[in-house]
C-alpha cells in the first residue's frame, strides 16, 4: 500500500472510498515537530486531529489524503501546533506532489482546462502558475544574439518589447512595456552586450538611443519591410486626396479599388496591370504616385551599398514638389535615417519573424484566454522555450571552452529563443 502512496514521510493506515474519491489515511512515520514555541519550554503531544489534502488522481480515481495528524501543546503558553507535513502545502488543502502536477499541467494546457480537468478553481490554476513562473523565471536572462531584433507588438492595448534573435527567426523575451529607463535596466545586467553586431529595428528613435546606450559595437539596421511601407502610405495619402472632387459612387468605386495600389507590378497578375492602367488614365495623379512607390521599393534591388545611395538620391530629387507631401513619411524616413536604412546593404537582415509576430497578436486577441501578460511571457517562455538545464550547462561549458580564451558568463538559465510559428500555432488551436 505505501507503493500506492509513493510518499517519503507518510505511510498509508487505511484507504475507503467516499461518494466515488478515494479517500487515503496516513500518519507520519515520525510526527516531526514544529520549531520551539517558547524559549526552554517543551512542545508535548496533545492528540491527534484529522486533515484532508487534494492529492493527484490515482488511476484516474479522484484522491484525498486524510492525514491524522499529530497536534502539540506548549507547556509555557498553552498554544497548539501541529506537526509539519514537507508533503503537502497547508495553505492551499492539496499535497505538494498534487500541486507539482497542477503546475505542469498549467504550462502545457489552458488554465480552464487543467481548472476543469481536476475540478479545481481556475483562481487556485493561475497562482499556482505565477509561482512556478517566479521561481523558474526569476533568474532567466536570454543569451543575447549576433544579431538583434527589437520591435513591439500591440498587446492589451500598449506596445510591447519583443526581443529576437533575427539570424534565428526566433523570439527570445517580452517586457511589459518599451520606456528607455526600464529597457536599459532590463539589458544592463545582461552579460555579451559588447557581442552582439547588428540591432534590426523599426524608425522608432528610443531603440537607436538604446542601442547606442547598451550595445556599443553594434550598428542599426533599420528594417527594410518598415522602410517599404511608407510608400504604401503615400500611394493611399494620393489616393485618398481624390476622393473631395469625386461623386458617391465614383468615390465607392476608388475605395474598392485600395488593395490594386499596393500591388507590385513586376509580380502582379495582367488583370490587376488593365486595372492599374484604367485607373491611371482616369486619375493621372495615381500614375505619379505609383510610379514613386515602385520605384521607392525598388531601392532594395540594388546590388551594393553605392548603388543603393545613387537610387535613393535618385528617387529623392525625383519627386515632384505637389507629392513632397503625400509622401512626406518616405522622405522622412530617408532624411533621419538614411545611413541605418541603407546599412541593410552591408548586413542584409531585416526583422522576418515581425511577420509572424503579427500573426501572433491576431491569434491572442482570438484567443480570449484572458491571461495577462506577464502569464502570457512565462507560459510563452516555459511552455515553448528551449530551456537548457544545469547538466546541459555543463555541457555547453565544455564546448565552450575549445578555443576560447575565457569562459562565456553562463547564466543560470538558458534559453534558446522560441519559434514563433511554434507559439502561434499552439494559440490559434486554443490549447496555449
Ligand atoms: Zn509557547
Amino acid at each position: 500500500m505505501t507503493d500506492l502512496l509513493r510518499l517519503s514521510k507518510l505511510f498509508v493506515a487505511s484507504q475507503y472510498e467516499e461518494d466515488g474519491t478515494l479517500i487515503i489515511e496516513t500518519k507520519s512515520k515520525n510526527p516531526r515537530s514544529p520549531k520551539r514555541c517558547c524559549l526552554l519550554h517543551s512542545l508535548d503531544k496533545n492528540g491527534t486531529k484529522r486533515q484532508r489534502f487534494r492529492d493527484h488522481p490515482v488511476q484516474g480515481q479522484p484522491t484525498m489524503l486524510e492525514v491524522v495528524r499529530q497536534r502539540f501543546k506548549c507547556s509555557f503558553c498553552g498554544a497548539t501546533h501541529y506537526e509539519e507535513l514537507p508533503d503537502v502545502d497547508g495553505d492551499r488543502r492539496i499535497t505538494v506532489r498534487f500541486r507539482t502536477y497542477l503546475e505542469d499541467q498549467a504550462i502545457r494546457l489552458p488554465f480552464t482546462q487543467v481548472a476543469a480537468l481536476n475540478g479545481v478553481h481556475e483562481t487556485l490554476i493561475r497562482r499556482l502558475f505565477e509561482e512556478r513562473a517566479a521561481r523558474d523565471l526569476a533568474d532567466y536572462k536570454p543569451s543575447l544574439p549576433r544579431v538583434l531584433g527589437m520591435d513591439e507588438i500591440y498587446l492589451h492595448k500598449r506596445a510591447r518589447f519583443v526581443i529576437g534573435d533575427v539570424a534565428n527567426k526566433t523570439m527570445l523575451d517580452m517586457q511589459p512595456g518599451r520606456r528607455d529607463v526600464d529597457l536599459r535596466a532590463y539589458f544592463e545586467p545582461l552579460s555579451g552586450r559588447d557581442r552582439v553586431e547588428v540591432v534590426c529595428q523599426d524608425m522608432w528613435k528610443g531603440y537607436h538611443t538604446l542601442t547606442k546606450a547598451m550595445f556599443p559595437n553594434a550598428v542599426t539596421v533599420i528594417d527594410k519591410y518598415h522602410v517599404q511601407r511608407t510608400a504604401n502610405y503615400g500611394m493611399e495619402v494620393v489616393r485618398k486626396a481624390l476622393y473631395h472632387n469625386l461623386s458617391n459612387k465614383d468615390r465607392i468605386a476608388l475605395k474598392r479599388q485600395r488593395a490594386v495600389f499596393l500591388a507590385r507590378w513586376e509580380t502582379c497578375k495582367p488583370e490587376t496591370r488593365t486595372r492599374l492602367d484604367r485607373l491611371f488614365g482616369l486619375y493621372p495623379a495615381l500614375a505619379t504616385a505609383y510610379d514613386l512607390k515602385e520605384r521607392f521599393y525598388d531601392i532594395y534591388e540594388a546590388e551594393s551599398r553605392a548603388a543603393a545611395e545613387e537610387a535613393t538620391t535618385r528617387w529623392l530629387a525625383s519627386v515632384p514638389s505637389e507629392f513632397e507631401r503625400p509622401f512626406k513619411t518616405s522622405i522622412d524616413a530617408i532624411n533621419n535615417w538614411r545611413p541605418h536604412i541603407l546599412r541593410y546593404f552591408e548586413h542584409r537582415y531585416t526583422s522576418g519573424y515581425v511577420e509572424r509576430l503579427n500573426g501572433l497578436i491576431r491569434a491572442m486577441n482570438r484567443s480570449g484566454t484572458g491571461y495577462s501578460f506577464e502569464v502570457l511571457r512565462a507560459k510563452a517562455l516555459l511552455k515553448h522555450g528551449r530551456i537548457i538545464g544545469p547538466a546541459d550547462r555543463l555541457y555547453s561549458l565544455r564546448i565552450g571552452e575549445e578555443g576560447a580564451a575565457e569562459a562565456p558568463e553562463i547564466p543560470s538559465l538558458w534559453l534558446l529563443g522560441i519559434e514563433l510559428s511554434t507559439l502561434e500555432a499552439d494559440l490559434e488551436a486554443g490549447t496555449f
